[in-house]
């Protein structure tokens, strides 16, 4: 941490186009690899959707996007149409298939603005749900890296959904097909995937319409990725070094582990405090913690996409309060399909003293504050590694995407986490969060979360093997002739 800038080779002529996904999970790893160029001297434009930005603009004010010397901001548009509200999760079928239609124009004509106005863009490094890019880099002759912002296991979920065609098993017929003795079916031989149940691929497999846009979407962006210059991947050796091999296994070009970018990215410096938080993070959350025994806390937070019934988020309330213990529950002003969040009038008197409910939160320093014994998460990817980063325990709601894939491994490969099933009871769920703050299972799931720290760490140290591959992917790759 922060020790990259000084032992840095100097880039200085380099000038790298970051082009992160419209999503916050997606633009925060893309954040910090940009940051991490920026540290090495790299020139930086990290590219906004015009939807994005001024968002960052409204809920955070005009220095969320002032950028530093040599790290700018630039916008594209997103090709959707206007919305009325300007501060909601975008849906994102909508959003993947509007930028991969409308987006290489402007991404085009933004590279050739930026010739004419600084120092010439020698690289590209988008998201590979951005994979557009690959032409406007393609027609300059630009180097060319797709990061990956998920798991390895995700990557390998969506790309092995043609096995599941092939196998008859999918696209189903109707949804009625979707039992639980469906969802269960093993399904074996899949390379580089280990124990997969139908359930555990991401959840787009699960549509019935043959034609669903996301189901071909996931299929043609894992495999389109064969095209890039290199792949980067937000994970690290010893956690998905053969899941990582067996995506180059695929015809994949050099894939690179570089992470938790999380800890790689840079901690001094000019652009190290850029922060792009989507919604504005309650600072209440931190001292509130403070107050707290280690470990004491169950900190509760879906993420940036996902949604739930009020029936749903009435149940984790009761789950909570029958739980007897502490919490920071972080309901997002969205987080409730069509409506707002009603909490039962009793819930906070029954749990008067012992909640804090936040809108957002500064996820990665909660995850890493010691009062924080347990997470009850979506799995998100990032969610995923920074609890990992905070040797914290999780209680999995996968809700869509990659996250049934993550919550899989959590559970069955990596020993850290416990799922709660689809249904969500206010009983289990009080019963597994006293399973994992004060049981045997739980001690060892938190055990493992430590060990699991220890090696990302080791990872990203001087040596460690997403810090040399990071170094790599400049020298061979994005940087070869500075
Ligand atoms: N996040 C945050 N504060 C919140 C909720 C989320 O800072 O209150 C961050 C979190 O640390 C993570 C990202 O938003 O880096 C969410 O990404 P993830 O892959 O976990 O889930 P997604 O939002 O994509 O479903």
């Amino acid at each position: 941490h922060g020790e990259m800038a000084s032992s840095a080779p100097a880039a200085e002529r380099a000038h790298a186009v970051c082009l992160p996904a419209a999503a916050q999970g997606h633009i925060i790893p893309m954040l910090d690899v940009a940051k991490m160029l920026h540290a090495r001297g790299f020139h930086v434009t990290f590219v906004n959707t015009e939807y994005n930005h001024a968002r960052l603009v409204r809920s955070r004010g005009p220095a969320a996007v002032a950028g530093a010397p040599g790290f700018r901001f630039a916008t594209i548009p997103d090709g959707l149409p206007p919305s009325d509200d300007a501060d909601v999760t975008q849906d994102i079928t909508l959003l993947c298939k509007s930028t991969t239609e409308t987006c290489l124009g402007p991404f085009r004509r933004l590279i050739a603005d930026l010739k004419a106005g600084g120092p010439p863009v020698t690289c590209v490094v988008s998201d590979v749900v951005m994979d557009f890019a690959m032409e406007a880099a393609r027609e300059l002759g630009l180097p060319y890296v797709q990061l990956w912002t998920a798991s390895a296991i995700s990557f390998l979920g969506y790309r092995h959904y043609r096995l599941l065609f092939a196998r008859g098993l999918a696209p189903i017929k109707d949804v009625e097909q979707l039992t639980a003795k469906y969802l269960d079916t093993p399904v074996e031989d899949v390379p580089g995937l280990r124990n997969m149940r139908f359930r555990d691929f991401p959840s787009f497999i699960r549509s019935p319409a043959p034609d669903d846009y996301m189901l071909h979407f996931a299929v043609g962006i894992t495999e389109r990725a064969a095209g890039a210059s290199a792949v980067i991947v937000n994970t690290f050796d010893d956690l998905e070094g053969e899941e990582v091999a067996a995506m180059e296994a695929l015809g994949l070009p050099k894939v690179y582990t570089i992470g938790p970018v999380s800890l790689l990215a840079p901690l001094k410096g000019p652009s190290s405090t850029i922060n792009m938080s989507l919604w504005k993070p309650e600072e209440e959350c931190l001292p509130w913690l403070d107050g707290k025994d280690a470990g004491s806390v169950v900190y509760v937070n879906f993420g940036s996409i996902t949604v739930m019934t009020n029936e749903q988020l009435v149940e984790f309330a009761w789950g909570l309060a029958k739980s007897g213990r502490h919490f920071l529950w972080v309901i997002r002003p969205d987080l409730v399909k069509g409506d707002t969040a009603v909490l039962p009038p009793e819930f906070s008197a029954e749990t008067a003293g012992r909640g804090l409910v936040a809108s957002w939160c500064p996820q990665q320093e909660v995850l890493r504050h010691p009062a924080v014994g347990a997470f009850l998460t979506h799995s998100g990817w990032n969610s995923t590694l920074e609890s990992m980063c905070g040797g914290v325990p999780v209680i999995s709601w996968p809700f869509f995407a990659d996250q049934q894939t993550n919550c899989r491994y959590q559970c069955t490969e990596w020993g850290v986490g416990v799922e709660i099933d689809g249904s969500v009871r206010r009983d289990a769920i009080a019963d597994l969060i006293t399973e994992v703050m004060e049981g045997g299972k739980g001690k060892v799931m938190k055990k493992k979360a430590q060990e699991w720290r220890e090696k990302a760490v080791k990872a990203t140290e001087p040596g460690g093997s997403s810090r040399r591959n990071f170094d790599e992917l400049i020298r061979d790759v994005l940087a070869p002739c500075f």
